[in-house]
């Protein structure tokens, strides 16, 4: 495949706010911003809704010749549609409950599931500025991007955002729960044989504990400004 874009790759653990860092470092740049979270998030969807057991590989890497997975943006925020057989459906606000999130990082250990994603995720940085998110983006999707930054922040105050985030929705939020959450997910993540969450070495490390997402994003946008004057 022919590229001939810009690319920025945004990786990092559970809850850091890679994603709405992302999504509005994009927006201020007029970049495209592609959610690869959202992506496995739709797989473990649909298989849940065809109860398929998340951990049978083989079983979960069948069902993948049935689902087709479009990201749209729409007013700057990126809805996901699910198209299953003639249907097409909506899944954005679906996708967002606490099981889908566990069960993503479950199906995205598998590899015909990251051979699926993958390739099309490269296809859609393939032209075009594009900010991806993710946890393999430096190192699998977009070894070529022009800039490579990893978030971090430590698992307390992920948790602790996580809480905050959670309340103002009115969801129930025990700090110990999430922490736990938080950390099994990091640890599936971290440690499975496929993709596995890693820093590249040459991805910006940037430690988010200490600083309000506004300062995170012009941290960003300067770099990716710096980078592209050249
Ligand atoms: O980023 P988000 O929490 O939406 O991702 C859901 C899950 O999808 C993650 O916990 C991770 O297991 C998986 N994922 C991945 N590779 C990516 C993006 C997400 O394995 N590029």
């Amino acid at each position: 495949m022919i590229k001939t874009g810009f690319a920025v790759a945004i990786d990092g653990p559970v809850g850091v706010g890679k994603s709405t860092t992302a999504r509005i470092v994009a927006e201020n740049l007029g970049m495209t911003y592609i959610d690869t979270g959202a992506m496995y998030r739709a797989v473990a969807l649909f298989c849940l809704e065809r109860g398929i057991n998340l951990h049978d590989g083989l079983a979960v890497g069948s069902a993948l010749t049935d689902i087709e997975i479009h990201l749209r943006l729409m007013g700057g925020l990126q809805r996901v549609y699910l198209r299953d057989g003639d249907k097409r459906r909506d899944i954005t606000t679906d996708i967002r409950t606490q099981v889908i999130s566990e069960g993503a990082s479950v199906v995205a250990a598998h590899q015909a599931v990251r051979d699926k994603l993958v390739s099309q995720q490269k296809q859609l940085a393939a032209t075009g500025r594009v900010v991806m998110d993710g946890r393999d983006i430096g190192s699998q999707v977009l070894p070529w991007a022009q800039v490579k930054i990893y978030l971090d922040a430590s698992t307390d105050i992920r948790t602790r955002r996580r809480v905050l985030d959670l309340e103002a929705k009115g969801l129930p939020a025990e700090f110990e729960k999430v922490r736990q959450e938080t950390i099994i997910r990091d640890e599936r993540d971290k440690n499975r044989a496929n993709s596995p969450l890693i820093r590249t070495p040459d991805a910006i490390y940037i430690d988010t504990g200490d600083m309000r997402p506004d300062e995170v994003v012009e941290k960003i946008v300067n770099i990716i400004k710096l980078k592209e004057a050249f």
